[in-house]
Formats: structure tokens, sequence, C-alpha cells
């Protein structure tokens, strides 16, 4: 019996001839080995004597259609974000502008001025192109640019603060994600961690205390952005610590984080950003996917005498930003030097966005999908709670809007798992037995494709 089944399985010259295989426009490669392991999971269930009935040819073209159109795409591809959560560290964080893309795309297929100075004919630094646009955006004297911020602060630790004991507040001890925690990296460094006051409250004295004593011979300050300590609660502001460290002729260095340009952004009146820290800090440092809007990078900026130090040590080579990202800092950090520049980066603008703006998307939104799902899903437009993400901003409510689809028979899940399967993927959020779809995060496009999705039309996966 089984050898009969067996038999009638057709022969993968035969099935590669079938017409939606050869006119799939496929590599004939992804079509060979998705028939080769569609015929052997076939064979495989006709030998374990599981009762089936046989596929006909047409379906077992289909199944290898499936399987080469899944071996043959990237598996790093675009996804739909339709979370509400803007720097969503798992989506790749800030999603960069056309403008800062197309500096990426040129940069990678072109020769540049990379370390060329066009003018001079002779070597020049990579940074060089960006530094000036950060000192002018943050009023720091010198800056440098390396591959992501926590390589930023690893160069600032090992380079100033080596073999010498380093304050930072019990409150200040964190875990950023990805396993990045400040008294490994520390440790890491070769910093001696001089721990000072108590979780939720640090005095000036409690680092008088440790300079007094002469445990430590550097300040830290390390912006805990992706968590908020309510309640008694005490820390040192910067212009003290920085006033502190002068009076003791020690560096105050501070590790940003997330790393707001300044005072004019979608954070509130009282957020630490770069351009208020570049005074008061000897060096700084802080994200160029975060708040910035802009490619990974760590960006430092600060006195000239210790930038000049990190820049001239082995590791910065080790650390640096590669061409892709620097071609889309710069135009990110030129963006920010005008309102109109600042408006059209994408993260910011969605940080910035509010109801009255959101409500009416998802209002139409919703209007074009109540037709599609007419029957079998509830569409309405609902008011829903984006967050920033990515470590920023914690406890900060962004107001939104977002579609609520709630299937008719429950299954909520089920058509999550069909949206993500959809080529794009479309990712929203599970909310009480409703899928929400939060319009803040979507981008120009997206809104076609989440009709397209729920029309069905797509030639690839069907819902
Ligand atoms: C996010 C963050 C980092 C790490 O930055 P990356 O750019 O992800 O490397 C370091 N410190 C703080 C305080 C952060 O918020």
């Amino acid at each position: 019996m089984n050898q009969e089944l067996l038999s009638h399985l057709p022969k993968m010259d035969v099935l590669l001839t079938q017409p939606l295989l050869a006119g799939s426009g496929l590599p004939r490669a992804a079509l060979k080995a998705a028939a080769r392991s569609e015929l052997d999971a076939l064979r495989r269930r006709i030998q374990s004597g599981q009762p089936a009935p046989a596929p006909s040819m047409e379906e077992i073209a289909r199944a290898v259609l499936v399987r080469a159109q899944t071996l043959s795409r990237p598996s790093l591809r675009p996804v739909i974000n339709a979370t509400g959560v803007v720097l969503h560290t798992n989506l790749g964080r800030a999603p960069m502008s056309p403008a800062a893309a197309e500096a990426a795309c040129a940069a990678a297929a072109h020769y540049t001025n990379l370390e060329y100075d066009l003018d001079s004919r002779c070597r020049s630094s990579r940074g060089a192109h960006v530094e000036e646009l950060v000192c002018a955006l943050t009023g720091a004297e010198s800056a440098l640019v390396v591959n992501n911020n926590a390589a930023a602060v690893l160069l600032m630790l090992c380079v100033l603060a080596a073999g010498k004991g380093v304050a930072l507040s019990r409150g200040e001890l964190v875990e950023i994600g990805g396993s990045f925690r400040m008294p490994d990296i520390m440790a890491r460094s070769g910093v001696r961690l001089v721990e000072v006051g108590t979780t939720n409250k640090t005095r000036l004295s409690d680092y008088e205390g440790a300079l007094a004593a002469g445990t430590a011979q550097v300040l830290l300050k390390v912006h805990p952005s992706n968590f908020k300590v309510v309640g008694f609660t005490e820390e040192v502001p910067l212009a003290e610590l920085a006033a502190l460290a002068r009076r003791h002729g020690v560096p105050v260095l501070c590790d940003l984080g997330s790393g707001a340009p300044d005072g004019d952004g979608p954070w509130p009146p009282d957020y630490p950003t770069a351009a208020g820290t570049a005074g008061l800090a000897d060096v700084m440092c802080f994200s160029g996917d975060k708040l910035l809007g802009g490619p990974q990078a760590g960006i430092l900026a600060g006195r000239k005498e210790y930038i000049d130090r990190l820049r001239s040590d082995p590791l910065a080579r080790a650390l640096r930003i590669d061409k892709l990202s620097l071609a889309a800092l710069e135009v990110t950090l030129r963006a920010w030097t005008d309102p109109e520049g600042r408006a059209a980066l994408p993260g910011p603008a969605m940080l910035s966005a509010g109801l009255a703006q959101l409500r009416p998307r998802a209002e139409a939104l919703a209007g074009r999908l109540a037709p599609l799902c007419a029957g079998w899903c509830a569409v309405r437009a609902v008011e829903s709670a984006g967050e920033a993400g990515g470590g920023a901003l914690p406890g900060v409510a962004l107001p939104g809007a977002a579609v609520e689809l709630r299937p008719a028979d429950g299954d909520a899940e089920a058509l999550e798992r069909a949206l993500r399967a959809h080529c794009p993927p479309i990712l929203g959020r599970l909310h009480r037995g409703a899928l929400l779809l939060d319009v803040r995060t979507l981008l120009p496009g997206d809104e076609e494709e989440i009709v397209r999705a729920l029309a069905g039309r797509t030639p690839v996966e069907q819902l």
C-alpha cells in the first residue's frame, strides 16, 4: 500500500515543469531545494502510515511554491510596525528619514570621500563629516562618533577612567537590555565601581564622601532612560555634580542614553538633553538611533582634551562607525539644524503625534477595513496608548489611536498570526481578545499594505 502511494509521488523534474513553478520567476535552485524537501516530507508522511488523502499535483506544486518563496526571500526584511512602540528595539529602533536612507544607500554603492580631503588630497578622518554638526547641535567643544552608545560608554570608561574609582549612584546602576549592565561594563572597562547613595536617594554629600575618602577619582552620571523611580526620591542635578567635580579637580562623565538633542522635542521640559549636558559634563555620550531618530551610532561630545584622548586610543579604531551609518548620521544631524528638517524625521514625528492627528488616521483606516471584514470581524477606531520604547521616555504617556480588529470567532490570535505571515509582515498588539493596529508607528504606504492584506489580495500568503 505504502509502496503504491510512494510510486505515485511525482518525479522532481516533472514537478518543476508545473506552470505554477515554472512560471514563478523564482531561482531554479530554490525551486529544486523546495521540491526536494516537500517530496521528502510527503514520503515521510506516507511511510509513517498516517492516513491522508494523496495530494494532487497542483497541491504539491502549491506547497513547493510556498517553500521556495520562503527559501528565496531574505531573512532580514522590512516589517510593518503597528505596535505603537516607536523605538522598538526588536524592530530596529528608529526608522531613518528617506533622505538619510538614501545617503546610506549612496555611500554603500559608490566610492566616497570617507577619509579623503578633496581640497588638499590628503587623508582625513571619517568623523570629520559629522563632528562639527554634533558640536553645533550640542554646544560641545569637540566630538567623536563610534559604532553605538554601548561602544561609546566602553571607550569613555576605558580611556578616561581605567584603574580609577568611579562614583556612580546606586539609583543609576541600570541594565539597558541585551545584557548591557552598568556594573558589568564598568568591570570590563577596568574601572572600580564606587557605589554611592541608595536606590531612591543619592545626595551631593554621598559623592563628596567618596572623593574625600579618596576611593573615587571620577564621577559618572547615567541617565536611567528606561525606568523611572517615583515617590521618595532624590538625585543630584548634573550642574551640582559638575561643580563638585571642578572643586576636586576630577572629571565628570555622563551616559545620556536616549540622547534628546535639545529642549525642542517631544519630551518633557525637565528631560536631560545633550545641549543641556554639554557645558557640564567633561564627556557625554548618547545613541544615534533613539530620540535623535538616526542610524545606530554612539555620539561622544565634550572637552577637547578628553575627546582627543578618546580619538587617539586604539580602541576607537575597533569601535569605529561604518560608512553607511556615518552617511545617514550626517543627514540626520543636519535635519536637526532647522525646524523643517526636524519635523521630517520619522521617529521624532511619531513621538510628537497627538490624538488629534492620530484619531482621524485610525478612523480612516477603520473605514477602509470595515467593508473588507464585514461578517467575520468587527472593526472600529479606538484610543490606544503608544510608547517611546527603546529605553526612552519611561512613564511618558503617548495617547494615540488604533484600529481594533475583533474576529467574530473570538480568535484574535489566529488573525495576528495571519497578518504576521503576510508579506511584508504586519505586527500589531493583542489586547483583550482583539488585535490592535496602532497608527502612530505606521510609515507612508503601510496603510495600503494593511488594506491589501485584509482584502486577501496578496499573491503569496493568503489570509
Ligand atoms: C540605550 C542606552 C545605551 C546603549 O546604547 P546603544 O546605542 O543601544 O548601544 C547605553 N546607556 C544608556 C543609558 C542607554 O539608554
